[in-house]
């Protein structure tokens, strides 16, 4: 079966109201017929139902559609991407182990590991994030998970992550993935060597802007039992109503997916042109760095892509992107509306310090028609004036 109609397609059973959609059951407690099932319940932990917070029917089906979505057996989700990334670190690494992570990383998991794995005795190495198998010479006899994000926040390099899920299984380390930009849909880190796939739902499969919720993905039951045991221990529960409406936006996905990737080609394809910018990253555009990878291995891309424009004084961002008429300046990404944020790299990396000169745009493209986009961001460079950009034209 295709992906398009697995999106299509929930398990749901909720006898004798048979709809195409999965029931929203709000509750805490569950209640049950005899003393035994009562005593009996934390083993329905894993599968079946025993308190709100341990899993609903319209967790489970979201759960089971992730799971069939990345190629895994088990999925779980959890109340936001960075609860994702969070709860497989706990569950995976304990007081002196080493963690490899990628330099690129989403800037919040790089603080958790700087603020918080530190503080647990948990030692990281953030590593080039194109090292592909260069990684081998950093591993130790500590290393237990090596983290891949492909592409990369906001700089979007394409990691080797067959070559470094084989170097990490070599060493006895797991791996996981946070391939949240291309969504299963374009990328399935498990079929790739992953162990675990990560996604922000929050972002291409809520879609909506409206929702935070994370999916943690596994193909291996024992794995899955580790990482749903520190879900409890977390006391991480979801919502029936935001795991409605991401099953909800899942219907969706491919079709804006598709749309916004045409329309990002198109957008960025302008914007290579532009005298202001100078580079655009976005793994498909042929020239992109990542651009041999991603044909390799993906089979979609999405609407985010970054730019990095020519230098400028400090105040000339903000003309430009203040008076934006559809562009609005947000965090996140893969909603319905485009989105752009500018980012500050100097200092935001150890392994390979950033050599942009420039300010670094992401942008997030939504179902706008292009040429609107376009002429929103043709105006607003005008606005953008750097020094030398008189000589370049
Ligand atoms: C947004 C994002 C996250 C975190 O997701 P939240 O649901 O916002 O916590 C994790 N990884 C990547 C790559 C992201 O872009």
């Amino acid at each position: 079966m295709h992906d398009e109609t697995r999106l299509l397609h929930c398990d749901s059973d909720d006898e004798p109201f048979r709809a195409l959609t999965t029931p929203v059951h709000r509750a805490s407690t569950l209640v049950f017929p005899t003393v035994e099932e009562f005593l009996a319940r934390h083993s329905r932990f894993y599968d079946g139902y025993s308190y709100g917070l341990y899993g609903h029917p319209a967790s489970r089906s979201l759960a089971k559609q992730i799971a069939t979505l990345e190629g895994g057996s088990r999925a779980l989700i959890v109340p936001s991407g960075m609860a994702a990334i969070s709860v497989v670190n706990l569950a995976l690494l304990r007081p002196g182990d080493h963690v490899l992570i990628p330099d690129a990383v989403y800037a919040p998991a790089r603080a958790a590991a700087e603020g918080f794995l530190s503080a647990m005795g948990v030692t990281s190495t953030f590593y080039n994030s194109l090292a592909g198998v260069g990684i081998a010479e950093l591993f130790r006899s500590t290393t237990r998970l090596v983290w891949v994000e492909s592409p990369a926040s906001f700089t979007m390099e394409v990691q080797d992550v067959p070559a470094i899920t084989a170097a990490a299984h070599d060493h006895g380390a797991l791996v996981a993935a946070d391939c949240t930009w291309a969504s299963p849909l374009g990328f399935k880190a498990l079929r790739h060597g992953a162990d675990v796939a990560v996604q922000a739902l929050s972002k291409h499969i809520a879609g909506h802007s409206d929702l935070i919720l994370g999916s943690v993905t596994v193909d291996d039951e024992t794995l899955f039992r580790r990482i749903k045991d520190a879900s409890r221990y977390l006391g991480l529960g979801v919502s029936p109503d935001d795991c409605f409406l991401a099953q909800r936006g899942l219907g969706t996905l491919s079709t804006r997916l598709g749309r916004q990737t045409e329309s990002a080609v198109k957008v960025a394809g302008i914007l290579a042109e532009h005298p202001c910018v100078k580079q655009v990253l976005y793994p498909p555009l042929p020239g992109d760095p990542g651009h041999v990878l991603w044909c390799r291995d993906f089979t979609g891309a999405s609407g985010v892509f970054s730019v990095v424009l020519e230098p400028s004084g400090d105040t000339a961002l903000a003309p430009f992107l203040e008076q934006m008429r559809l562009f609005r300046l947000g965090a996140s990404w893969g909603g319905l509306h485009s989105l752009v944020a500018p980012a500050r790299l100097d200092g935001a990396r150890s392994a390979v310090p950033w050599q942009g000169a420039g300010p670094v745009l992401r942008f997030s493209i939504g179902l706008e028609h292009p040429d609107d986009l376009i002429d929103d961001l043709l105006a607003g460079l005008e606005r953008y004036r750097p020094p030398n950009r008189a000589a370049s034209i």
